[in-house]
């Protein structure tokens, strides 16, 4: 097959970013670069599905590799890792020898698997602010994206996905689950909740978002479901209203500037500075005037939030509100700005990186450090609601109605050819129950 050809068949075979982007894949493949970086360096904490996916489809990762090899032309390609999945990395050690693929090993800090921090960890170059890997000759995907690219060339599309199920359930367990099953579902997978009143986070604890409900579905760009009580730490700072929090940071920050003294992006050499952005909230209660520049390059770690703050305040926030600010007034730095204040990585970079365990400890999470090994489940649920808009671009629009029968793998939705976007296919055999602007929800047959 051809460059063209397979670049088809990833877009036919609805390929997205599967680390939580969702960006389609085919459209970031579609260009030439001299690395190609495979991003297993899972560094959100109690997940394991980046691990997993490299364990149980360790062929179709290698063969995915190979395929965007082909369509880039990258002359180097290397496998990142965190230093807990080494095992992994030296359990291939024959395949990267043979095909002279490289492994970057990473100490087990947060936020190793930035795609920002892969790219200078490998190439020593620095992504332009706000920019993309391919300005400096880098793709850099997911690895079950790649395993993904492999199997879309192979004619099978991306119906299921690798999750790991954490946090406050009976058995902590990473498997596959077809692509619309729902949380509730996936919890039982799990052996169920140890709480009652559970608030599940979706994506990470770190990144991640809080699920608004338990019937939401899995979509393709989720990894990782974790439940917690709903007086639990992490979900009373994840779930504070923006008026709280901006009412907190009024009154009490002290302008000590850790966050920023912490901020990977900052220590990385970027014009990011949260303290900045907190001290708006201190010179004016009118919330169009906070648009401050200091933002525009938050990456939304949370590590300002959530570790740095002595006060438990939550520049984050501020600063995610900041930048739709600055988006809506069209304003950022200029050129000349960015020339100046754009530095080399900060000196003290490496000892500012967070170690996992500091996470756990911080976060309340230690009770919650338990393996979550692989389990096959084949599991088939009786209905799924297959998103539509689970990728960045335009969503998908559905080509099936209520009534209709579709069987594993048919195409229900799709994105016209000359936009931003990728088919949706049925995860399971069944009719289609409903079709909304959000979702095609599909009972099982
Ligand atoms: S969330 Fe905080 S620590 Fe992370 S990039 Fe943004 S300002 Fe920096
Ligand atoms: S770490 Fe907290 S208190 Fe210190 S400057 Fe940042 S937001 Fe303010």
């Amino acid at each position: 097959m051809d460059r063209k050809q397979l670049l088809e068949r990833i877009r036919a075979g609805g390929v997205v970013g599967a680390g939580g982007a969702g960006f389609p894949t085919y459209k970031k493949l579609d260009s030439q670069v001299e690395h190609l970086i495979a991003n297993g360096a899972e560094c959100e904490p109690l997940l394991a599905k980046d691990r997993e996916t490299m364990k149980q489809d360790r062929e179709a990762f290698f063969q995915g590799l190979a395929i965007m090899q082909q369509i880039t032309g990258a002359q180097n390609v290397t496998v990142a890792v965190k230093r807990k999945n080494k095992d992994v990395a030296d359990s291939f050690e024959g395949d990267i020898k043979q095909r002279g693929y490289h492994v970057l090993v990473y100490e087990d800090v947060y936020p190793a698997g930035d795609e920002y921090v892969l790219v200078f960890e490998v190439t020593g170059r620095q992504i332009p602010p706000g920019g993309i890997p391919l300005q400096v000759g880098c793709v850099v995907d997911n690895v079950e994206t790649i395993v993904n690219v492999a199997k879309a060339v192979a004619g099978v599309p991306v119906i299921d996905k690798y999750v790991t199920i954490t946090g406050a359930v009976q058995k902590p367990i990473t498997t596959i689950v077809p692509v619309g099953t729902t949380i509730r579902d996936c919890l039982k997978l799990a052996g169920g909740c140890e709480v009652d009143d559970p608030v599940v986070l979706t994506g990470g604890v770190m990144m991640g978002g809080v699920a608004h409900s338990l019937d939401d579905p899995v979509g393709k760009n989720v990894g990782g479901l974790i439940p917690l009580p709903s007086d639990h730490y992490l979900v009373r700072r994840k779930t504070a209203s923006r008026s709280t929090y901006t009412r907190i940071g009024h009154g009490q920050c002290d302008q000590c500037s850790l966050c920023t003294e912490l901020c990977p992006r900052y220590i990385l050499g970027y014009p990011i500075q949260p303290h900045r952005v907190m001290r708006t909230l201190l010179m004016t209660g009118e919330p169009k005037a906070r648009a401050s520049l200091w933002a525009q390059y938050c990456c939304e770690c949370n590590v300002c939030s959530l570790i740095a703050c002595p006060e438990q305040l939550d520049p984050k926030n501020i600063c995610v509100d900041a930048k739709a600010l600055l988006r809506e007034q069209k304003i950022g730095r200029t050129p000349e700005e960015l020339e100046e204040l754009f530095l080399p990585p900060h000196p003290a970079r490496k000892g500012r990186e967070i170690p996992i365990q500091t996470l756990y400890t911080r976060l309340g999470l230690t009770p919650y450090d338990r393996k979550a090994d692989f389990v096959r489940s084949n599991f088939r649920p009786n209905s799924v609601a297959i998103p539509l808009a689970a990728h960045i671009g335009v969503p998908a629009r559905p080509t099936v109605r209520a009534g209709d029968t579709v069987q594993r793998g048919d195409v229900i939705a799709t994105v016209d050819e000359n936009q931003l976007g990728c088919p949706v296919h049925a995860s399971i055999d069944g009719r289609v129950s409903s079709v909304d602007g959000k979702y095609i929800r599909i009972s099982a047959a």
